[in-house]
């Protein structure tokens, strides 16, 4: 037995082991390994495929989805079309008409050329195609699943291409649970939308979803796109806000528009494009913020479309499909064209000095005038301000309100400093944080110093406090409690307020409602694109509503967050930023040591919920050593 058994090692099984082991991969298992990297989700299939169409010299371009794009991606053009041959080499791998050797990629005019498009799509999804080229009697339908050609025949159809791309990863379970919310799905889908359709103007562009129009944009210039897009249904419309910047220069030439400085906030909209692409570039972002500098409180930011043209030498051309960081050769003067464009464009049509500073009423900065003068920005301040304005049947947390009372109040002193032993000035950062959550604020001096700090004696030294920042990081985990615990109070407004929002916007708020109603909003649908807000959290006040649930959703839609615990943090933050003390407030003895001893007693308070750094410790050798 032992014996027959080694024969039969010999014969057949060692030669098996020792044989060559690499081989070539099928072209569907080649097709979806490059799909992994091509195809992350229904918004870059729809990126690759609207940019076909746009090679094709489309001038009207449908999108529809269903299920943001998982059960359906259809893209119909009037463009080019395909022969009967090329749509069958379209979805072959390394298949392009755009380039032919590696010089073209240097005078690339096109949105594709690496051919990896189709044939990635089609090996993870069912793809039907149909097409036709202008000179042609009859088209050609061709339906691929999983790279497998199923059928191909003539069909009748109009000049163009239609394809569908259906049940996307419907052979990859891994990327299908990859993938987020049908909300957050759409977004993606949306904001790639934007990303193109406000650089090709001249383009009629619908888009559809789940057999909903949420976009008709006809064409026109690239500033009646921006409107069409962002002007009608947000309560910050652009029209008329957008200031023209031109500069044509041997390295590049600008074009585009940036926002009045009165219209920036925490939502700006933010677009680069280079030759007619988009793309991030935080070094010229701050070229931007640059030219803004001093026209613009803390934290606000402006909106621009800046469209830059370049000859293609000059940029990194070999850039990957998914990203959108682009290397520039001379990205130094650059920034330095930008900067000055921008500044020339805002002074010449003289904008700046009607800033309105009264929302968070902290900055007082000069603005440079027309005429080279500078000059201060009106601030103006509501003295009769507070963020803890009740009536009687909303909810006060204890002892903020007392916060706010004069100066010269006597109340008792609930709040206590632990002396500690060792001495500050040894310590690091992060022990001297820990010092800070030993403590107990008790009966020490306390100062205020610029309506703007809180200084408080430690051992070794004197805690700076940003009072701003300290209730922010206070109210943010009241607001966090109360939408956990669905206990937000709400105060009624006398006249309630329409909120308008964009499509995208008005998806997310859909899906936000019930956190929103849980910190004491009370929210109505009125219509397709918008709500009423008849009641706000008691803790806010009347007058932001708007403008604060504006930045809830901008701050969701920014960062992505698709689950409850990430925009209900985003809900607190906004609420806190909003019904925080502003700088410039004048706090009683007692108020400034409340304050104190609640932000101590917060598990996290050395930074904002947003990052920011709250307080800092001079220590006495520090001092001592500046006498
Ligand atoms: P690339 O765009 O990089 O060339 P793709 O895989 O996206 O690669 O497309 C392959 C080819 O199929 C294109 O080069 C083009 O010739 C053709 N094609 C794709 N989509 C369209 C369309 N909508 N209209 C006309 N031709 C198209
Ligand atoms: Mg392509």
């Amino acid at each position: 037995m032992d014996c027959a058994f080694s024969y039969a090692f010999i014969c057949f099984l060692l030669p098996i082991i020792i044989m060559d082991i690499i081989h070539l991969l099928p072209d569907s298992v080649a097709n979806q390994i490059a799909a992994g990297e091509v195809v992350q989700r229904p918004a870059s299939c729809l990126k690759e495929l609207v940019e076909n169409s746009l090679d094709a010299g489309a001038s009207r371009i449908q999108i529809l989805v269903r299920d943001a794009g998982r059960t359906l991606l259809q893209i119909i053009d009037d463009g080019s079309g395909m022969s009967e041959t090329d749509v069958r080499m379209a979805f072959e791998r390394h298949a392009t008409s755009k380039i032919r050797e590696a010089a073209d990629l240097f005078t690339l005019h096109t949105m594709g050329f690496r051919g990896e498009a189709l044939a990635s799509i089609c090996a993870v999804a069912h793809v039907d195609v149909q097409t036709r080229r202008k000179e042609d009697e009859v088209g050609t339908r061709l339906e691929i699943a999983g790279s497998q050609v199923m059928r191909q025949e003539p069909c009748q159809c109009p000049v163009g291409t239609n394809i569908r791309v259906r049940n996307l990863f419907y052979n990859v379970p891994a990327r299908r649970k990859f993938l987020k919310t049908d909300q957050t799905e759409l977004r993606n889908l949306l904001t790639e939308f934007y990303h193109i359709a406000l650089v090709y103007p001249k383009v009629q562009f619908t888009f559809v979803s789940n057999d909903e129009i949420l976009m008709e944009l006809p064409a026109g210039s690239e500033k009646q796109r921006i409107e069409q897009i962002f002007g009608k249904n947000s309560s910050k419309s652009f029209t008329g806000q957008l200031v023209d910047i031109k500069s044509d220069t041997e390295m590049v030439s600008i074009y585009g528009f940036v926002g009045k400085p009165e219209m920036a906030g925490k939502n700006a909209q933010q677009y680069f494009f280079v030759n007619g692409r988009f793309m991030r570039h935080p070094y010229f972002h701050k070229a931007v913020l640059t030219a803004y500098a001093g026209m613009l409180p803390n934290d606000y930011s402006p909106s621009y479309f800046i469209y830059f043209n370049i000859n293609p030498s000059s940029i990194d051309v070999n850039i990957h499909p998914t990203k959108t960081e682009i290397k520039f050769a001379d990205e130094q003067a650059i920034f330095q064209i930008l900067m000055a464009t921008i500044r020339e464009s805002l002074g010449k049509f003289n904008v700046g000095p009607s800033i309105d500073f009264d929302r968070q009423g902290e900055i007082e900065m000069p603005i440079p005038s027309q005429n080279g003068t500078t000059t201060m920005p009106k601030v103006t301040c509501d003295p009769t301000y507070n963020p803890f304005r009740t009536s009687s049947k909303t909810y006060t947390p204890s002892g903020w309100d007392k916060l706010y009372g004069p100066l010269s109040s006597q109340d008792t002193h609930s709040a206590s400093v632990v002396r500690s032993e060792s001495p500050m000035d040894s310590k690091t950062d992060m022990e001297q944080e820990q010092m800070l959550f030993e403590g107990n604020v008790t009966d020490v001096s306390v100062w205020q110093y610029a309506s703007r700090y809180l200084l408080l004696p430690v051992k070794g030294g004197i805690l700076f406090v940003d009072q701003r920042r300290a209730h922010i990081s206070v109210l943010y985990q009241q607001f966090l409690a109360q939408i956990a615990e669905h206990k937000g109070a709400m105060q009624q407004l006398l006249f309630p307020e329409e909120l308008a929002l964009s499509i995208d916007e008005m998806k997310l708020m859909q899906t936000m409602l019930n956190d929103l109603r849980a910190v004491g909003f009370d929210l109505e649908q009125i219509s397709k694109q918008a709500f009423s807000i008849s009641g706000v959290p008691a803790l806010l006040g009347g007058e932001n509503a708007v403008s604060v649930l504006k930045e809830i959703l901008h701050n969701v839609l920014e960062t992505g967050a698709s689950v409850g615990q990430q925009w209900q943090k985003s809900i607190a933050l906004a609420l806190a930023s909003s019904a925080a003390m502003p700088y410039g407030r004048a706090l009683a003895e007692d108020a400034q040591r409340q304050l104190l001893s609640d932000w101590l007693a917060l598990p996290a308070c050395k930074l904002t919920p947003d990052g920011k750094k709250v307080a800092f410790v001079m220590t006495d050798d520090e001092i001592a050593r500046k006498l």
